[in-house]
């Protein structure tokens, strides 16, 4: 099913995943139209172009976006009560794990006569957009919610398109509920990213917008940035398992597996030192995948974007996966913790063989939002600092301005500006 690479054989060793790595939902021409359009129909039209592009796309004629309090109560009531348990539950650690990256404004006056600071706010209104179909996960309601509410943020609105039937998920709209979600409107697609970031009659805009979609509501949030703030653009999920001779094939292959079964683009791939535990784990997946409910999505997965690769060292599996910068990575390995400190480049990193990614997707607390195909380079999980904001604060007295004028007329008349300078001057007058 998936061919055992030998590194050490390999002269161009990352092209050896070129594939994998550039794999994704490319925007085309005529998806950035189509876009465009809907987004400027939407904001010259508001309601009636959400209301006719529902219609269009969703097969569903609505005349109330909104999903009242009713519905989500009911909805909550009707779920299974060991799932809404188990939620509660993942809340409570995902709130817990948030609340530490909490800062505090701050100011200094260590110089007589200055004060400088930082003053830390919250975003008023965010916008959570939840996918429909069979991506729709209430863990992701919660760890896009709660580090908004963690936050402070007054107001949060989720949108997800409708069923055929009109309705929504329940377990979602029971997610919405249990994570503090203010308001719920039954719309998608790049028509409801547009309603989020100009508002309509009766959808008010937000500041920032986050969550995953389809390309087109990838692309919407992409357009809207600037006018509202977005969070990153998701791409297609990936997990990259170092493992040396310790491992235990069976959870790797599971771990790999559980990756796959998302969805049809999502990547696994494992890195190791050991020929059998390759041996092994490829056996292991053939054997494990029979079982699975989403086989056909997962055995998909697993033929285009997964890849086990034998190396000779750790150090060489570790240069590797920074270099690959994987979404999730998991270190399976006899002394994990001696080698999390050589990891520069991964969204969460997964440590021993009793941390396999689902813990991290529903339960342990750190989000599940994670930068994807490269971008652990330079982007972050989704947290508490995504929806606050910063103002710089400066204060000099008259002494403490006296002392520094002549240095900033001088720099304001080498740039030119007059009357920059002048502003200082006259207070000296
Ligand atoms: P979606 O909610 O993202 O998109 C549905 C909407 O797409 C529809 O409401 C419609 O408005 C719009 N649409 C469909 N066809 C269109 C067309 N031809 N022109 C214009 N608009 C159109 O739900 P989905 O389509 O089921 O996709 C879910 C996506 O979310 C998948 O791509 C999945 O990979 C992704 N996802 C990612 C993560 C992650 O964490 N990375 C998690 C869950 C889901």
């Amino acid at each position: 099913m998936i061919n055992i690479i030998d590194l050490s054989k390999e002269t161009s060793k990352y092209d050896v995943l070129k594939g994998i790595i550039e794999r994704g939902d490319k925007e085309s021409k005529s998806i950035t139209e189509a876009v465009e359009k809907i987004l400027a129909d939407v904001e010259g039209h508001g309601d009636r172009a959400v209301r006719s592009y529902t219609l269009k796309f969703d097969g569903v004629g609505l005349e109330n976006f909104e999903v009242g309090s009713d519905e989500i109560e009911q909805a909550y009531n009707s779920c299974d009560k060991d799932f809404i348990s188990a939620l509660e539950n993942a809340k409570e650690r995902i709130w817990d794990y948030h609340k530490r990256q909490l800062k505090e404004s701050w100011i200094t006056n260590n110089q007589k006569g200055i004060m400088l600071g930082q003053l830390y706010n919250p975003l008023e209104r965010v916008g959570i957009y939840v996918p429909g179909g069979t991506a729709a996960y209430p863990s992701s309601v919660l760890m896009n919610a709660i580090p908004a509410k963690v936050a402070g943020v007054k107001e949060i609105i989720m949108v997800t398109p409708p069923s055929s039937q009109g309705g929504i998920n329940k377990n979602i709209l029971a997610a919405a509920r249990i994570a503090g979600v203010d308001r719920v409107y039954s719309i998608g697609g790049a028509q409801a990213v547009a309603a989020l970031a100009y508002g309509t009659e009766t959808i008010g805009k937000v500041d920032k917008i986050v969550g995953p979609g389809n390309i087109y509501v990838a692309t919407a949030k992409r357009m809207v940035f600037g006018r509202v703030d977005i969070d990153m653009i998701a791409g297609p999920s990936e997990v990259l398992i170092i493992a040396d001779e310790s491992a235990n094939p069976r959870f790797v292959a599971a771990d790999m597996l559980s990756q796959a079964e998302h969805d049809t683009l999502a990547s696994s791939i494992l890195i190791t030192t050991s020929k059998e535990v390759a041996q092994a784990t490829l056996k292991e997946l053939e054997i494990q995948l029979e079982g699975l409910s989403r086989k056909a999505i997962t055995e998909k997965a697993l033929r285009s974007y997964a890849a086990i690769l034998v190396v000779e060292s750790i150090d060489e599996a570790i240069e590797f996966a920074n270099g690959i910068a994987p979404e999730h990575l998991e270190l399976v390995v006899r002394e994990p913790f001696s080698v999390v400190g050589a990891i520069k480049n991964a969204g969460a990193i997964f440590v021993g063989e009793y941390s396999p990614e689902p813990l991290g997707d529903y339960y342990a607390g750190p989000n599940h939002t994670l930068p994807t195909g490269g971008t652990a380079r330079f982007f972050s999980p989704l947290g508490v600092d995504d929806f606050v904001k910063k103002s710089s604060l400066i204060y000099y007295d008259r002494a403490s301005l006296e002392k520094s004028k002549d240095d900033i007329i001088k720099i304001a008349l080498e740039e030119g500006l007059d009357a920059h300078a002048n502003s200082i001057k006259v207070r000296f007058e």
